[in-house]
């Protein structure tokens, strides 16, 4: 495996087109293009990883599948009245469709449907609360105390977060939203600003690749028809209007953020994490895609076969 990462991490490096760094929040527009991350973290807890592995970077995106599992967890098959599980075919930020489905966003993944979901694991008005939890979550996941939100991207996104703002209110005028648009917005825009390394993102998603239990299983984080069921979604949802693309290519439930990052599940084998900062035109990272390519093509992690 160290073997595979290395080549990969070397062809990467490499590579002279990189996409585009997100520019829409502007903290985000800072990051050197040039950073490439891959870590693997086997069923059995093994870690391998290369490049810039251990270096943090915005997760954005990528929280959703944490705070979508812990809605999943709290509220059961109940959340499904706030949300929906279809894949949108549209952008991560579209507003189209929540028109014609009165406030109901088609899926957990789409920023409509985070806020959504954010909505639904606030147990008060209290974002800082919320957010503190959420945290909690990610750091039992990953089995690391020093995760934290990276504020001046949570500072900036809140500053330039008409589009998210825009969505949170619309839902709310459909009356799926339980709390005040602004404290939902607070609580989503602080859990995107989460700030982890491949290394740490990989151990985190362990518990999709091993039917909902952590710490060889010691610990049940969901059970294993939840585990399973978000992998299906991820795999349908998780790159937005790119899903399609991302099933075709890797063959594997993944999340992408605009920080560059992409979590991706191997049931039973593996949680894997990549890092580089250029998107695609859909807002997921190119390079990223990529390397989970070159991955599935050495190991035949492919769900679809070898
Ligand atoms: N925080 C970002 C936003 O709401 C997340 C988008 C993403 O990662 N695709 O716009």
């Amino acid at each position: 495996m160290q073997a595979i990462l290395d080549e990969i991490a070397k062809t990467i490096a490499a590579s002279p087109e990189r996409g585009q760094v997100a520019s829409y929040i502007p903290q985000l527009a800072r990051v050197d293009p040039a950073k490439f991350g891959i870590a693997v973290v086997l069923a059995d807890g093994s870690c391998c990883s290369a490049g810039d592995a251990g270096e943090a970077f915005s997760i954005q995106s990528i929280s959703k599948v944490f705070t979508f599992t812990m809605a999943l967890e709290r509220l059961g098959d109940a959340i499904w009245e706030r949300v929906g599980r279809e894949p949108s075919g549209d952008p991560f930020n579209s507003i189209v469709q929540l028109e014609h489905e009165r406030g109901k966003p088609r899926n957990p993944f789409i920023n409509a449907g985070a806020i959504a979901v954010a909505d639904a694991v606030m147990q008060t008005c209290q974002p800082h609360q919320a957010v503190g939890e959420i945290l909690q979550f990610v750091r039992l996941l990953a089995d690391d105390g020093n995760i934290g939100l990276d504020a001046k991207v949570a500072r900036s996104e809140k500053q330039s977060g008409d589009r998210n703002a825009s969505l949170a209110h619309f839902i709310a005028s459909f009356g799926n939203l339980q709390h005040p648009a602004p404290a939902v917005l607070d609580t989503y825009f602080d859990h995107c600003s989460i700030a982890m390394s491949c290394a740490q993102l990989a151990r985190a998603g362990r518990y999709l690749a091993t039917a909902g239990m952590i710490e060889s299983g010691a610990t049940r984080v969901i059970s294993e028809q939840q585990a399973r069921r978000i992998n299906s979604l991820m795999l349908m949802c998780g790159h937005y209007d790119g899903s399609g693309e991302f099933a075709y290519r890797v063959g594997l439930p993944g999340k992408s953020g605009v920080g560059g990052g992409i979590l991706a599940i191997a049931p039973s084998k593996a949680s894997i994490a990549v890092w580089s900062p250029g998107l695609d035109k859909i807002g997921n990272s190119k390079l990223g895609t990529q390397a989970l390519e070159m991955l599935v093509a050495r190991t035949g992690w492919s769900i679809f076969g070898h």
